[in-house]
Order: C-alpha cells, then structure tokens, then sequence
C-alpha cells in the first residue's frame, strides 16, 4: 500500500475532501492507492500558487535554475530503486522495464542542465551604434497532461525543460498512476525548487477542460490518445494558449526479405511486447514484403520466451485487457491467423492481475479494425505486401504517423523508407526508434497536433517567448529609417 496520493499546492501536499478514485496495481488487481478527484476551485489554486511564484524565479538567471536540476538529477539516480518499483507498482510494467523509464527521466533531465548552452540570445549591431538583441523569455504558467503509460517518464518530457527556462508549473497526472508524481514533487523540493513552481493537480477530465479554459495558464501540453489529444488542442488553442499535444499511434515495421533475420526477429518481438505493447512507439503492425516466413517463424519462436508475469508486464486495466483480447478474436473471425495466442493468460499467484501475453497474428488485411487502430497491447499485426510500394502505401494509409520502421541490409531500400514513409521518428533496423536527447520527439499526421515537438530543442520554442531589443547609446549617430 502506498500513502494516499495527493494534490501537491504551492509546495504543500493537501487533501481537500474531494472525491477520490482507487488506484489498483494492474500486476494484482489490488487497490494500492487512492488519488482525489479534484475540482476547479483547486486548479484555481494552483495557478495562484504558480503565478506568485512566477516573477521570482523566471528572474533567476538560468544558470541558477538549472543547478536545483542537477541536484534532482542526482537524487533519482540515488533513489532509483524505489522510483522504479513505485512505476512498476502503479503501471505494470516489468522493474526491469520501470528502471529503463526512470533512466530515460534522468536523460530528460541532463539535457534540461544543459539549457543554458542552447537559449543563450542572439546579438547583432544592426546600423552604426544601434544593436538589436533577442532572448528566450518564460511564458508564465503552464500547464502538463500525462497519459497512463509512463508515469515518471512522460512527466519528465516537460517538467525539467518547461521550468529551467523559467515557467512555473502545473502538471495533471494520470489518475491511473498518480503515485509517482507524488515522489517528484518531493524530490523536486529536497533539489532546492521554490514552492509554487512545480504544482500537482490531481483528477480526470474537469481538470484537464478546467486547465484548457483557465484564463491564466498560458500553455498547454498534452500526451495521450489522439481522442483526447484533439479535445485539448481545440478547446486549448480557442482559448488562445500555446498547445502541442501528442495522440495515439499505430507504427509498421516494414521487414524486407534481406533482412537480418535473428535481429530483425529479436528487434520486432521487443518492440511489440515492451511495456506490454502500451507504448506510442510500439510495434504493432508489421508488414512483410515478399517471401519472410522463416522470419516470421523466429518472430514466433521470440514472442513464445516472453512470459507475462516474468518478462512480460501486465496491461492497465481489465477494461484493457477486454479491449485487447477483442481485438484478436474479431482478426481471427475475419479471417487473420493467430500463431501465437495470448488470450486468457493467468499468472499463478496474480490471478487478479490484467495480462495479455504475446499475440503474433498473420494474414491481417488493411481493412481489418487492428490493422488501423491502436490496440496498445502486446500484439503484432501481420500484413502481407509483395514489394516496398504497396508497404509504403499500407503505412501511408493509417490516419497516425508517430513511427515507422524498415528491416533491411539495403541501403536503397532504407532510404527510400527514410524518405517516403509519413511519420515524424524513422528506424532503420531498430524497432523502437525513439530519437535520444537533444533530438525531439513528436510524430506527424493524427499522432501530433501543434507546431512544436514536446522535448528536445524543439521545446525551447514551446516553452519561451521571444523578446526583440532595439538598442541606441550614440546620440551622435547618424538616423536612418531603421534606427
Ligand atoms: P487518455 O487520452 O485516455 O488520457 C490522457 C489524459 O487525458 C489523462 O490525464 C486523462 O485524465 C485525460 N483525459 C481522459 N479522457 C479525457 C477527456 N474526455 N477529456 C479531457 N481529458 C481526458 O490516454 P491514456 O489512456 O492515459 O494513454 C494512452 C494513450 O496515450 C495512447 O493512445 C498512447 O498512444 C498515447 N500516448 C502517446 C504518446 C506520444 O508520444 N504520442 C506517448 C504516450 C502515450
């Protein structure tokens, strides 16, 4: 059991009466948690609690800022035993896959140390005696919407960068795993944070809408499934904030008969079945062109050693496991043949848990519901194409383009995979092509809404406002029409 989770104000941990919803390890289906279902009144709070906060420290010079940052930096690595176990408690996810997200937090968080090098301004004498100057500039408050999947993980995506360029924040958890925000909030005190700059607001949907409306948020960022994703862009961006919010995925993995099969068997089993399949990166279509069935076959014999329970975590929810075991049985009714069968898994002693194991499903067709939706489950779809054409128009045709994948030797065929395939992160040979700091991370089409990517360098442009000086000190100098 953990400690109730609360909301998290002006650096004050409080419980206002509010309503609360259980939080349950998806591992057991057991309640380990309660989170408070929290109204306006208290996002109200906290963004007064952020803007006195504001002017203090977006006037701390940057370099100051970023040192409470390699502070936390080293309390995650010292705690990271405990911050990987509270992920793997509240999400279900291996620990070993749980530690994985706590180190990607901590990258995160090395490149936010590393702002100062990025947003210095630029300077130019402009006519005689007259120079104009540009600086990145804080927007005020803002506001972060977390998604279920990565509970430290995708909090870490905004708070190191949004507040070392000077923001003051409210983040929004999922109120399926709200336990690990809990934890930064902490932690970001122990590194030295002010109150008020880093805020929690606990809740579901009225937070997130209250968030799109608040007069005073200036900023929203929003990681979830494309549904929400455009409800928060629109409503957001009517309400004239900055938004970028990423949605749902559904990434191919195009595996060319040349193909390196073991690594190719390996790289597209791990990616399928990572973090059981609840990954935007996940792959969970793939497309074989030509004559691959002795890779096919590896693939099978891959998927076969992951063992939900062991090496395999659970799914979210039952609503999760229903939806996901729905959608292998609606393939194999239209036609689609399951060669490995995850349905109905229990696990002996977690028999309340939610697991899916590793589902292999082949001779899908474009037409099918998996073929087009994200399942968000550890599942691998396989479509059949007979050359790189018609699997460049299976991929171009999903209405997502978060990732795209191609397996080959031929650096032709990479190229033109590179080049054709209409998603924002490309892999060639790698299943799970998340680009590492400093390159962002967004996708394209229905899996992005916004201009900006969410971390990365491309953030800065989300994060800050640019000032423009116009600066004369020589009454002597010559006027022109420009000075
Ligand atoms: P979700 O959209 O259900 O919830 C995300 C957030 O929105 C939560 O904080 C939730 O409380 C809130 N929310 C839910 N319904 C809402 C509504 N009707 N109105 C306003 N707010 C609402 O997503 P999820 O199930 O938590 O996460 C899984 C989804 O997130 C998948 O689709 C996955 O692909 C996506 N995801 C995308 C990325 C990416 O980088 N593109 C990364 C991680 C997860």
């Amino acid at each position: 059991m953990y400690q109730e989770v609360k909301n998290y104000i002006g650096g004050q941990f409080s419980r206002n009466g509010q309503s609360s919803m259980d939080v349950l390890n998806p591992q057991t289906g057991k309640v380990i948690s309660t989170v408070p279902m929290s109204t306006a009144k208290d996002l109200d709070m906290a963004v007064e609690a952020a803007k006195q906060a504001f002017p203090a420290w977006s006037s701390t010079p940057i370099k100051e800022r970023v040192q409470i940052f390699y502070r936390y930096k080293a309390l995650m690595e010292k705690n990271i035993q405990e911050l990987s176990q509270m992920v793997a408690d509240e999400n279900g996810k291996t620990l070993d896959e749980a530690r994985a997200e706590v180190e990607k937090s901590i990258e995160l968080t090395e490149f936010a140390c590393s702002l100062p090098q990025m947003v210095y301004g630029e300077i130019l004498e402009v006519s005689r005696g007259v120079e104009c100057r540009v600086e990145h500039k804080a927007l005020g408050v803002v506001a972060s919407i977390a998604p279920f999947n990565f509970p430290h993980m995708v909090p870490h995506w905004t708070i190191p960068n949004a507040i070392a360029l000077g923001n003051c924040m409210i983040l929004k958890p999922s109120e399926q795993v709200p336990i690990s925000s809990n934890r930064i909030a902490e932690m970001l005190k122990e590194a030295g944070l002010p109150d008020g700059v880093f805020n929690i607001v606990n809740g579901d949907r009225a937070i997130v809408e209250a968030i799109c409306d608040h007069p005073e948020i200036q900023a929203v960022s929003f990681v979830g499934s494309t549904k929400v994703a455009k409800i928060v862009y629109q409503r957001a961006t009517s309400n004239l904030k900055r938004c970028t919010a990423l949605g749902g995925a559904k990434n191919h993995l195009m595996v060319m008969p040349d193909a390196h099969p073991d690594m190719t068997a390996s790289n597209v089993t791990a990616s399928m079945s990572g973090c059981a399949g609840q990954r935007c990166m996940a792959a969970s279509a793939m497309v074989a062109v030509g004559s691959i069935d002795p890779i096919i076959s590896k693939i099978c014999d891959e998927a076969r050693k992951i063992i939900p329970g062991k090496n395999l975590g659970s799914v979210i929810s039952l609503e999760a496991k229903q939806r996901i075991e729905r959608y292998i049985t609606e393939a194999e009714n239209a036609g689609a043949k399951v060669l490995v069968d995850g349905r109905n898994w229990k696990v002996e002693g977690f028999e309340g848990g939610f697991y899916v194991g590793p589902t292999v499903i082949d001779f899908v067709t474009p037409d099918m519901a998996i073929a087009k939706e994200e399942v968000f489950g550890p599942v691998l779809a396989i479509m059949r194409a007979k050359d790189l054409d018609e699997a460049l128009a299976i991929e171009n045709s999903s209405e997502y383009g978060n990732a795209a994948s191609v397996f080959t030797q031929s650096g032709g065929v990479a190229r033109q995979v590179m080049e054709r395939a209409s998603a924002g992160m490309i892999g060639v040979n790698i299943g799970v092509p998340v680009p590492r700091e400093p390159f962002s991370f967004g996708g394209w089409n229905e899996s992005k809404f916004g201009v900006n990517d969410i971390t990365g360098k491309s953030s800065i442009e989300l994060w800050t406002k640019l000032k423009k000086t116009s600066v004369k000190w020589n009454p002597e100098g010559k006027t022109n029409w420009m000075s």
